[in-house]
């Protein structure tokens, strides 16, 4: 073609960026000694390898070591052993680590971008614009958090060593996503990359043993499945970082239950891509090319679910379509490539398998007619039209380029549309009405929302999941908290609640049936399975009975607490008001409640006195925070202001503790109230009178029906229905050790926010045992995008 004709065509040139420097790093390195470990290149124990490729041409790239279970735990003692040392530094030490790593990525910046699109297919464009300046960021964002840990976390301390599992969609990026919080929090590391992208990690290792970073402060150890799970399982951990599958996500939960390790979880997405009739629709498309077709659409939060109000559906697929004829796939080297190849084939055959079978579900898959390369693993850009909501392309990941198109009516539909689903990663909004998007972004239930934008991440902003797309926060201070744990008083273990209760003489001579019921939906109702459970005085004596709650009882609180829009959508001011009537009412019977604990738990006049004086003192203190536990604005580097929100999570469980049962309950009850949550509680087994003798003060502190439910009974029968209950959002259990375990364990159906004591109890009296670190647990922060300007 010559100049002319080019002119004429209007048609891009190649443009292939050089990878003569990065064929110069593969060339001369030995990948059989790539696990970095205490500052040392080492080959796996039993001198496995496994082989790395170009999926741009299939072509082998370097055959990097296999750590076994031995190499992990060389790592992992190698972490151990440069804890003390780190964690005891200063801030400002660990600020200049941070920053020496940052400038040093920036000097070998091209390296990075280039290698990355080698090893992962993704286009030079993004590697380079993108994955590289945002993970530089990264670091360099996380130096001043390191310096700014007293002050700003002065209640908290660092984890210790972490585990960090990563996905190969984008290898550095969530490598700096998992290291640099760490790093400042004080904590040393030992970190997976996903087997099919291990070349960023490695020359980041090197990066980090150019930068003074002290040995056995970072390892980074290659391999798949078998690697993860030895550093999943490995004792000497206590935080699991973890990026990829929801899939995954839940073994790893299941896995770490009751061990104590502190879980974080980043995992998958089917994110809608929400289009109002008034929006600009030009900008939309432009939006929606980067929302699914961004890294081949092998993205945790891609917009896969394309939803656009019925007035204009037509006239926008038409512009989609026209823009997906123009997008140019090819050569992730080339810089004018958009759709490069796809990570590997069976990710090929996986997305060709999930596009056929939504097409036998009805969906009618359109590609444009563009050439694909001969060699690699590519698949065309895809847009599927006719899509059911229950059509697998409406509820799977494909994590490929591949879009499911829905239409809707009018906001609540697209609002129901949008939440059904269940992940909860991302969304994005798009219309010139700024404030229908801040109408909508507040109900959809996903972690980040971009208004009229899409994709636009940074280090000071968090990210993380709703619902099955995991929990936890990375980036910003948000994300801090994931690599620090508060320092809670915590005391002696729990004993399992025995059932001796049973054994106390029923009958009183009294013909009155003084049983007390269950709370429910606002009402006393009798327990569904007509039985009751005998309660014991101090002196062993019967003291009453109450219901027991049995799966029915706890699934029609669960059904209520959801039903009960009152309190969630309650202004936080009026929260605030019916937290301090609470107190009020519990005050003016504290007699009578300090006579009962006396009775039931054999305190002294004074202790019980006491308790429910410090009772009424935690409700008027949550009282006081409901309107003032606030989200913040980040102002990221760029045109735009994120609105860190903080919403309840949701239905919480709460299973009260039997030591200070009444100050026990209101200390986890309070906070989860004042956040808008609303609470099924399940009292302590022993001492449950305590609790029902609450129901009149709840019915005459205005609380709104559902908000509040109460179901008496077994803690570990009730706990474990709670854990399993899928529409439970959160569940705080101080329970026996074996309870604990079991509940997070079983906490994977919908993976639900679990804390639990971990069998230990609390000092429920002390002033650790209240404020931020409750109320924390009790929001889900949810990151508003609003760009501003023309
Ligand atoms: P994956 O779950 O298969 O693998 C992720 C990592 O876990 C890899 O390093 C893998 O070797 C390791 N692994 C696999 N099985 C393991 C086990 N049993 N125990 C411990 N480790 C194990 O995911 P993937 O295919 O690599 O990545 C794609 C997924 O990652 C998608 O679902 C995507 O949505 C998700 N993702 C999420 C985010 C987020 O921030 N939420 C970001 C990027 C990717």
């Amino acid at each position: 073609m010559n100049i002319l004709e080019r002119y004429h065509a209007m048609d891009y040139g190649p443009a292939p960026e050089a990878r003569y420097e990065a064929d110069a790093w593969l060339a001369a390195r030995d990948f059989s000694k790539a696990l970095f470990i205490d500052g040392d290149w080492k080959a796996a124990g039993g001198g496995k390898t496994f082989d790395t490729s170009d999926p741009a041409s299939g072509k082998l790239l370097a055959k990097v070591s296999d750590a076994g279970a031995a190499d992990i735990g060389a790592a992992v003692s190698a972490a151990t052993k440069a804890l003390p040392r780190w964690s005891a530094s200063s801030g400002y030490s660990r600020a200049k680590a941070l920053y020496a790593i940052g400038r040093a990525m920036q000097r070998h910046q091209r390296l990075f971008a280039v290698l990355e699109s080698i090893d992962n297919g993704k286009p030079i464009r993004e590697s380079r614009d993108i994955d590289v300046p945002l993970a530089i960021r990264h670091f360099i964002h996380h130096a001043g958090w390191a310096q700014a840990l007293d002050k700003d976390f002065p209640d908290q301390k660092g984890v210790g060593v972490v585990g960090q599992i990563i996905p190969w969609n984008f290898p550095l990026l969530m490598l700096a996503w998992k290291i640099a919080p760490a790093l400042a929090a004080g904590c040393t590391v030992v970190l997976k990359p996903a087997e099919f992208t291990p070349l960023t990690a490695i020359l980041f290792a090197e990066i980090c043993e150019r930068s003074g970073v002290p040995k056995g402060v970072v390892n980074i150890v290659h391999g798949g499945p078998e690697a993860g799970a030895a550093i999943v399982n490995h004792p000497g951990i206590q935080k699991i970082a973890f990026t990829g599958s929801s899939e995954v996500g839940k073994i790893i939960r299941k896995a770490t239950a009751g061990s104590g390790k502190k879980l974080s979880l980043e995992l998958g997405g089917k994110s809608a891509f929400v289009v109002f009739e008034d929006a600009d629709l030009d900008s939309a498309v432009e939006g929606l090319v980067d929302g699914i077709w961004f890294n081949q659409g092998q993205v945790c939060c891609a917009g896969s679910r394309l939803l656009v109000q019925e007035g204009v559906a037509e006239a926008f697929i038409a512009k989609v379509k026209t823009r997906m004829s123009r997008l140019r796939v090819g050569s992730p080297l080339d810089k004018n490539t958009d759709i490069g190849p796809l990570v590997d084939l069976t990710q090929l055959h996986r997305v060709k398998g999930l596009v056929a079978e939504g097409a036998k579900q009805g969906a009618v898959c359109w590609q444009p007619d563009v050439a694909l390369p001969t060699s690699g693993y590519y698949h065309l850009p895809t847009l599927a039209t006719g899509v059911s909501p229950a059509n697998i392309l409406a509820q799977e990941e494909v994590f490929g380029p591949v879009l499911a198109t829905m239409t809707f009516r009018n906001t609540e539909e697209a609002i129901e549309l949008a939440n059904n689903t269940r992940y909860g990663l991302a969304a994005s909004v798009w219309s010139d009405n700024v404030n229908l998007a801040l109408h909508v972004a507040p109900q959809l239930k996903a972690g980040v929302v971009w208004v009229n934008g899409t994709n636009m991440f940074d280090a000071a902003c968090g990210f993380g999941g709703y619902r099955e797309s995991g929990f936890g926060r990375e980036g910003g201070r948000e994300g801090m908290f994931e690599y620090l744990s508060a320092k809670l008083p915590l005391g002696p273990a729990i004993k399992p609640a025995v059932a001796a209760a049973q054994s106390v003489e029923r009958s009183n001579g009294d013909t009155i049936d003084r049983t007390a019921k269950l709370f429910i939906g606002g009402k006393q109702v009798r327990p569904d399975g007509n039985y009751s459970l005998a309660v014991a005085t101090a002196k062993g004596k019967l003291a009453g009975e109450v219901g027991l709650g049995s799966r029915k009882d706890i699934r029609d609180a669960v059904a209520a607490a959801r039903a009960c829009k009152g309190w969630p959508e309650a202004t936080a001011y009026n929260r605030s008001q019916v937290l301090y009537y609470l107190a009020e009412n519990l005050s003016g019977r504290a007699d009578e409640f300090a006579a009962r604990l006396t009775e039931l738990t054999g305190a002294t006049a004074k202790a019980a006195r006491e308790e429910v004086d410090q009772s009424i003192e935690r409700l008027f203190l949550y009282a006081g925070l409901a309107d003032k536990f606030e989200g913040r604005v980040h102002q990221p580097p760029a045109r735009a202001v994120t609105l860190a929100l903080h919403e309840p999570v949701g239905v919480v469980g709460i299973v009260a503790p039997d030591n200070a049962p009444l100050l026990g309950l209101i200390s986890l009850a309070a906070p989860a109230l004042a956040m808008g949550n609303t609470v099924v509680a399940v009292p302590s087994e022993k001492y449950p009178l305590l609790t029902t003798d609450l129901y009149q003060i709840i019915e005459y502190s205005d609380v709104p029906a559902g908000a509040i439910n109460i179901v008496t009974g077994r803690t570990a029968e009730l706990t474990g229905v709670l854990a399993r209950h899928d529409d439970v959002d959160g569940l705080w259990v101080f329970a026996d050790a074996e309870t604990c375990a079991k509940t997070e364990a079983d906490s994977v159906g919908n993976l639900k926010r679990v804390w639990t004591g971990n069998g230990r109890s609390l000092d429920w009296a002390s002033t650790e045992a209240a404020g931020d670190a409750f109320l924390r647990r009790a929001v889900e922060v949810k990151n508003v995008w609003v760009p501003y300007g023309d």
